[in-house]
Formats: C-alpha cells, sequence, structure tokens
C-alpha cells in the first residue's frame, strides 16, 4: 500500500455539497441560486439559438473528422477569440505581440498562465487575489507553487467596491507582484471598477510595476455589450503592460461543458516583442503539451464558426441580450419586490451589480434559514446567481428573503 495509508479525505467542495443538497429536496417549491450558469425563465438551461444552428452546420459537414487540433488549438479560434478580447484593432494584435493558446475553458486558462508565471518568473511572484474572488483561484495558484494574497474589494458596509482599500494594498503590493483582475461581472460579487478606476488601478500598478492577470469569463455576459465588458482589458494593453488573459466561452457561449477557452500572453511594444513573444510562445506550448497535450474540438469549433461569420456573431450578440437583459429584469424585479414588502435593510446594491451573481448581503445563519425554512439553496457567503430567479418564483424568494431577515 502506497498512497492509500496517508492520503487525507478532502474536504467537500462547497458547491457540489450545495447542488447534491438541492437534489435531494422534495419539495416543488426549491429554489437554486448556487449554480454559475445561466438558466432560462422556466428555470431549464438555455441553448443559445446561434449555438445550435453552428451545432447543426458543423455537425451535418461532411468534412468534420476527430483528429487531434494543433497544441495551441484550433487556429481561426484562437485568432477570433483574441480580435474579441483584445479588440479587432488592438495594437498588440497588429504587432505580433500575442500568443494565444486554446485552453480547458476559463479555468485551463487560469491554470496554464500561473504555471507559466511559476516556471518563467525570475522570483516565483505573489498573486493578489480580490477578497472575494472566485473559490478556484487560491487552489489553482497555489498548486503551482505560487504564494496568494488578497486585496480588499466588498465593502460589507456598502455592499459596493472598496477602492480605496483595493488601491491602498495594491500599492504596497513588492514591484513584480502579479494582481488578479476581473474585468467584468466579478465573481461572487457583482461588483465592477467604473472605467475612471478601471484607470486610476492601472496608473497604480504602472507606477509600482506590478503584472496584470486578466480574468474575463463573462464578457458580453454582463452588459451584453461586448465593447463594454472588456473596456479594461482593452485599456491596460493600450497602456503598455506585459500582462496575460484568461478568456472562458462557457457564460457567453452556454458552452460550460465544452470547455473552450483561451489563455493570450501579452508582450509589451519593443523592439525584440516579436523575439519575446516567439520564446514565450515555444514555452507555452511545451506545458499545454505536458498538461493537455491538444484543447478539446467541439466547443471551440462552434464558437469560432459563430466568431468568423458577421450573420452569426450578429445573432450571436443578440442572444447575449437576451441573456444579460434577462438577468437586469430580475434585479429590478427583485429590488420592487422587497421594497413592496418592506424588508428591512437597503437592497440598492441588487440593481447597481452586474452580471451572473449578486452578492446580498445576507448572512450564514439566514442562508441556512433560507434553505431549511424556504428550500431557497445559495452559497454561505449571501451570493446568489441570478439566472436562479424567473418571473415563476422571484415572489416566493422575495417573501422567503424578507421572512428571515426580519
Ligand atoms: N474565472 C472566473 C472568475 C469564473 O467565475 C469562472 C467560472 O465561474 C471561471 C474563471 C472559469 O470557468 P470555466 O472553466 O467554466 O470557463
Amino acid at each position: 500500500r502506497f498512497q492509500a495509508d496517508v492520503c487525507p479525505q478532502a474536504a467537500e467542495d462547497p458547491l457540489f455539497g450545495l447542488m447534491a443538497a438541492y437534489r435531494k429536496d422534495t419539495s416543488d417549491k426549491k429554489v437554486d441560486l448556487g449554480i454559475g450558469a445561466y438558466r432560462d425563465n422556466n428555470a431549464k438551461p438555455w441553448v443559445l439559438p446561434v449555438v445550435k444552428k453552428a451545432d447543426d452546420l458543423i455537425r451535418n459537414d461532411p468534412n468534420l473528422n476527430h483528429e487531434y487540433l494543433p497544441i495551441a488549438g484550433l487556429a481561426e479560434f484562437t485568432s477570433a477569440s483574441q480580435k474579441l478580447i483584445l479588440g479587432p484593432d488592438s495594437p498588440a494584435i497588429q504587432e505580433g505581440r500575442v500568443a494565444s493558446f486554446q485552453t480547458v475553458s476559463g479555468t485551463g486558462a487560469v491554470h496554464l498562465g500561473a504555471l507559466f508565471l511559476a516556471k518563467f518568473s525570475k522570483q516565483i511572484p505573489t498573486v493578489y487575489f480580490s477578497n472575494p474572488t472566485w473559490v478556484n483561484h487560491n487552489q489553482i495558484f497555489s498548486n503551482v507553487g505560487i504564494p496568494t494574497k488578497t486585496y480588499p474589494y466588498f465593502s460589507a458596509e456598502t455592499k459596493m467596491l472598496d477602492f480605496e482599500g483595493m488601491i491602498s494594498t495594491i500599492k504596497q503590493a513588492p514591484a513584480g507582484s502579479v494582481i488578479l483582475l476581473h474585468p467584468c461581472a466579478h465573481n461572487p460579487t457583482g461588483v465592477d471598477p467604473t472605467q475612471e478606476q478601471w484607470k486610476e488601478i492601472a496608473a497604480v500598478m504602472k507606477e509600482r510595476d506590478l503584472f496584470p492577470f486578466l480574468d474575463c469569463a463573462y464578457q458580453g455576459f454582463a452588459t451584453g455589450d461586448l465593447a463594454k465588458d472588456n473596456f479594461a482589458i482593452r485599456y491596460f494593453v493600450e497602456q503598455g503592460f506585459e500582462l496575460c488573459v484568461c478568456q472562458s466561452f462557457a457564460k457567453n457561449f452556454g458552452l460550460y461543458g465544452q470547455r473552450a477557452g483561451a489563455f493570450h500572453y501579452v508582450v509589451a511594444s519593443a523592439s525584440d516583442s516579436s523575439e519575446a513573444i516567439k520564446r514565450i510562445a515555444s514555452q507555452l506550448a511545451i506545458l499545454q503539451r505536458s498538461e493537455i497535450s491538444n484543447p478539446p474540438a467541439y466547443g471551440a469549433r462552434i464558437a469560432s464558426k459563430v466568431l468568423n461569420d458577421p450573420q452569426l456573431f450578429a445573432e450571436w450578440e443578440r442572444d447575449l441580450r437576451t441573456m444579460s437583459g434577462r438577468i437586469i429584469e430580475m434585479r429590478k424585479a427583485l429590488k420592487a419586490e422587497l421594497d413592496k414588502l418592506g424588508t428591512p435593510g437597503t437592497w440598492d446594491h441588487i440593481t447597481s451589480q452586474i452580471g451572473m451573481f449578486s452578492f446580498t448581503g445576507l448572512n450564514a445563519q439566514q442562508v441556512q434559514a433560507l434553505q431549511e425554512k424556504h428550500h431557497v439553496y445559495m452559497t454561505k457567503n449571501g451570493r446568489i446567481s441570478m439566472a436562479g430567479l424567473n418571473t415563476n418564483n422571484i415572489e416566493y424568494f422575495a417573501k422567503a428573503v424578507d421572512d428571515v431577515v426580519r
């Protein structure tokens, strides 16, 4: 016996535990606000109509085969992804300063980036996450031996951004530190910096010589406007940073299980930038080879079909507005219901927050009461997935919240 004697039991992933409890609950009133996936107004998964169309086209193509993709992925997918996230006129793309790799969705992109930084930084840097951040960030970076710290982000008092706290901690980070930022629709809080605040964050990072690690899992899903949602990324690139960008197509294409994503490394403009990016790409290829050999093909084919066809692209933008629009409507409806009930507390943050999630401010006891008494499931930190709300359950949910906060 080798590991059998020494391998300890891991703690249960809280989100998976929550999902299991929801499945077990036999109440017909139960509401799932845990899962970070879009649901339609009938609480059902939604296949985007444009994805269905692209899927049919690919499936019926007589030339379709299931060969390996190249190590860096499907070229037409990575080049279209690059243009989407950096902007079609990005100087970094025009000057050949970007290395792009198809990855196992956004998670794979974050992992590839973390692994690269762990192996090729002059000195292992510390990475700073927002407090709170997506739960997986910590383990992805820790797994590759990068020490982690946090910067303040969410003010429990105002339920808005703690901008002062964020900036003052970033200012104190040692030069060369990695600052992980969510360019839009911050997970789990739904609180984003304004464009002016992004400019200030960039200025401080420039001055302090910090490395931006931009993890973008929700482009187009936040506001329904692809350009608005990638403002921060374009701005940081324009400011001449060397940086990396992680891109997921899980949410904005509804391709969760297909694992389509991309990792982009951008170097600053310099006389040797095309040589530097070649060296970086060569090392990323070795890392990718040892980790996954070849990225998964089907989801990338679907996204690529849509991204490279102007008509399908326009249809996709409509589908994005359907998803983001429904979520924005649910925010307004929830706030209106709570106002109507006169629920104690202020609820303006429900409509000022953006994207898939809302940090409600409900505490762990209230969350537990919601689950036990009202069959409403959400993570202990009071985060709700707005997509789990619909016109059939919003009144029920508002009344349940009203009950537990009184
Ligand atoms: N990064 C953030 C901030 C996220 O919220 C998520 C998903 O919830 C991801 C990355 C990765 O998602 P996926 O691997 O499904 O693309």
